[in-house]
Parts: structure tokens; C-alpha cells; sequence
């Protein structure tokens, strides 16, 4: 392995067994363990300085909206996008439902073979057209047959970024390039490129951006859309309540500007200042950093397991952060509960990701994801288990 190994398993006090053992934790594109610094983050604003926001006429309510408001300008620093232009949302799912429901010219979405349920389901249920790109050979999403299924009657590209199975990365700019080319918006569901790539929605050129805040070693029920000024500001509300209006009355309610037009009710107020936390913490560790890192697992992994003949790797060799696998003749949950039984916490099963499942005609595979606390000794331990795995089975 190179020169590119992060030292942080003692940042994160959730690395280890109840009974104090090393818990080697394969499950990062799943969730993200916590930092100490999230944990304490989370702890003051819940604790000492805990009010309401946007309401309150008393101080501790004017300090926290401020924190709030100041999360949001991290959230929004850490894409590279406006803070008018971030609405938090529960996670990337609301995210996407969120646009799926507003954008105001449902049409035809053209969607990838490898896409998580929550970039299909939101816009079958929002009544779109879906078509689908299909991938590469080696599991990436195909640009050249992207471009050309596109047409001008597609209103909307809605791509991962990353895949959370293949960990295969987009061309994200070319993705915008192509979906602008018809007079469609490009949609990237950033969920696991955030806490692994440097990421700049201005670079790429798309014109929304979805994420959740406990892949990113944040909180859960805490996510954010970014989407183009212009663009959210043609979108009408999609859910009504407190905070989103400008004026109530029983016969026409008129509503705020974004972002609040889209964040009814009291927000999040304890999860977002834990997100904007672990924004602070990724960039002092450096996404660089991260991104050479598990680079550097995932290679050790695949060139581990390439050589075994029981062994089918998915995605591709260059794979962001996630190595999935099949140990051929042991089912991925067997595996993974044999696993268990040496502290090591892999995923097993389609990952929300059916219709890639379909695609590859497997039930299931074993995923191993890394994150910035990963190391040799989480492959040592998951080469160990499967050893065992394939001595029980014989
Ligand atoms: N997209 C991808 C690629 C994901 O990995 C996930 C989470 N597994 C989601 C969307 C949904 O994220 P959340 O459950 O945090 O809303």
C-alpha cells in the first residue's frame, strides 16, 4: 500500500466491540461511523445550546438560527454551491423526492442501470417517464449509449455519481454536457461521492445535487439538495406547513423564497449543525487525502481477492471507496454472518439496487466499503473471515 494511509480509527469511538475489541466496520457506504468532534458537536447543540430557530424573539433562539443559518453556509461551501441555493432535507431520498414532486416539467428522466432505489422510485412515483442507460463492461454508466438515447423530450438525467455498489465514478461533467445538449437538467445523486471525492457542483456543471449526512461521518435525518438558484426558485413547495410560508390566510396562502419554501416545519435544527461538524472534519482531513486512501484499500482488496477462482469481483478497478464481491456456492448473508462472528461488518445483499441485481443475474452480492478509518487491518481480518467462510462450506 502506498504512502497515502490516514491514521484515524482513535477518532471515532464506535470502532470497537462492546467488549472493547477492534470492530473492523466494512459497512461505510451503508453509514459512517462518527467522529468524536460530530459527537460532541451534536451533544452541545441538543444540550446547553439547544432552542428553536427562525421563531424565537429571545437570545438563545437568535443563536441558534444563526448556527443553523451558518450549517447551511458550510453544507453549501463544502459543494461549492450558494447558501440560498441548499435545502436541508431528511436525507438524499427527500432530496430526490423532492425534486421529482416539484420540478415543474415532468417529463422523460433517463436513469442508470446501477442507480439506488431512491433515485428509481421517486420519480416512478412522481409520475415521470423512465428510461434507462445502460453500463460499461466494467459497471460504469455509459455515456456514449447516454447520449445517444437522449432526446429533447427528456426534461431530466438523474445519475449516482458514485455507485454504492460498484463504487464506480461518473464523468460527471460529460453527464452534464450531454443532459444540457437536449435541454435537460442533470440531477446527481451525490450520496457516496460526497465523503470520498472533492466535489464542486460549479466544476461539474450539473444543475442539482443530492446528499445524506451520515455517509458523510454526520448525523442521520439530515441531508441537503442543492439545486441551481434559478431553477429552485420555479420550483413550488411540495410539502406546506410552519416556516415555508409568507402569508396564511383560509382563502390563498402565499409562500417564502428557497430555500425555506421547501423546509416546512421546524428543521433539523441538532442534525444540521452535527452535518456542518463533519463538513469541518472531512476537509481538515482533506477529501484528497480520503480519496488517495481508499484508493489504496480498495486496490489492496481487489488485488487480494483477483486471484481467488471462487472469487467474482464487480465494478471496476478503479472503484471509489467499495469493493463488491460474490464467494461463489456461499450465499452473501452466510458470508456476512460468519464474518460477524470475527468483528468484521460487511453488507450483504442488493443494496437497494435491485435492478442492478437483475443486470449482473445474482441474488445478491457482499460489499466491502472503506472510509477515512479504514485499514489494513479491516483486510486482514475480512481475507481471515472469508478463509474460514470457504473451510465450513468446504
Ligand atoms: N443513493 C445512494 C447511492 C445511496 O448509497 C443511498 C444510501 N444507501 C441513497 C441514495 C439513499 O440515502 P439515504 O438513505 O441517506 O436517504
Amino acid at each position: 500500500m502506498d504512502a497515502a494511509i490516514l491514521s484515524r480509527k482513535a477518532d471515532f469511538p464506535g470502532l470497537v466491540t462492546a467488549s472493547g475489541a477492534p470492530w473492523h466496520y466494512l459497512d461505510t457506504a451503508a453509514t459512517a461511523q462518527k467522529p468524536q468532534c460530530v459527537i460532541d458537536a451534536v451533544t452541545k447543540a441538543i444540550g446547553v445550546d439547544y432552542a428553536t430557530v427562525h421563531r424565537g424573539v429571545y437570545s438563545r433562539s437568535a443563536e441558534m438560527t444563526q448556527a443553523y443559518e451558518a450549517a447551511r453556509r458550510r453544507v453549501a461551501a463544502f459543494v461549492g454551491g450558494g447558501e440560498a441555493e441548499i435545502v436541508f432535507t431528511r436525507g438524499a431520498t427527500e432530496a430526490i423526492n423532492l425534486v421529482a414532486y416539484s420540478y415543474p416539467e415532468k417529463g422523460r428522466v433517463l436513469l442508470s442501470q446501477l442507480e439506488h432505489h431512491s433515485n428509481i422510485v421517486p420519480w416512478q412515483l412522481a409520475g415521470w417517464q423512465v428510461d434507462v442507460c445502460p453500463l460499461t463492461e466494467d459497471g460504469k454508466i455509459d455515456l456514449d449509449a447516454a447520449e445517444a438515447m437522449l432526446t429533447g423530450e427528456h426534461t431530466m438525467v438523474a445519475f449516482a455519481h458514485v455507485s454504492n455498489v460498484l463504487g464506480s465514478t461518473l464523468d460527471a461533467k460529460r453527464a452534464a454536457e450531454l443532459a444540457h445538449s437536449v435541454g435537460a437538467k442533470l440531477l446527481l445523486d451525490g450520496c457516496q461521492a460526497v465523503p470520498r471525492l472533492p466535489v464542486n457542483v460549479a466544476e461539474i456543471g450539473c444543475d442539482f445535487y443530492a446528499f445524506s449526512g451520515h455517509k458523510l461521518y454526520g448525523p442521520t435525518g439530515i441531508g441537503a439538495l442543492w439545486g441551481r438558484a434559478e431553477l429552485l426558485d420555479a420550483m413550488p413547495p411540495w410539502q406546506g406547513g410552519g416556516a415555508m410560508i409568507d402569508r396564511v390566510t383560509f382563502e390563498k396562502t402565499t409562500f417564502g423564497p428557497p430555500p425555506e419554501r421547501f423546509e416546512a416545519g421546524t428543521p433539523a435544527i441538532v442534525e444540521a449543525l452535527g452535518m456542518a461538524a463533519a463538513c469541518d472534519y472531512v476537509d481538515a482531513v482533506g477529501r484528497e487525502a480520503i480519496h488517495a486512501h481508499e484508493a489504496a484499500l480498495v486496490r489492496t482488496l481487489r488485488d487480494a481477492l483477483q486471484p481467488m477462482n471462487d472469487v467474482r469481483l464487480f465494478g471496476p478497478e478503479d472503484s471509489a471507496g467499495i469493493v463488491s464481491f460474490e464467494l461463489q456456492g456461499v450465499h452473501p448473508h452466510d458470508l456476512g454472518t460468519i464474518l460477524d462472528e470475527e468483528n468484521v461488518a460487511i453488507r450483504a445483499g442488493h443494496h437497494c439496487a435491485q435492478p442492478l441485481m437483475h443486470y449482473y443475474d445474482v441474488p445478491g452480492t457482499a460489499r466491502a466499503s472503506f472510509g477515512l478509518y479504514s485499514d489494513q487491518s479491516d483486510i486482514d481480518a475480512l481475507l481471515k473471515g472469508i478463509e474460514r467462510t470457504r473451510r465450513i462450506f468446504g
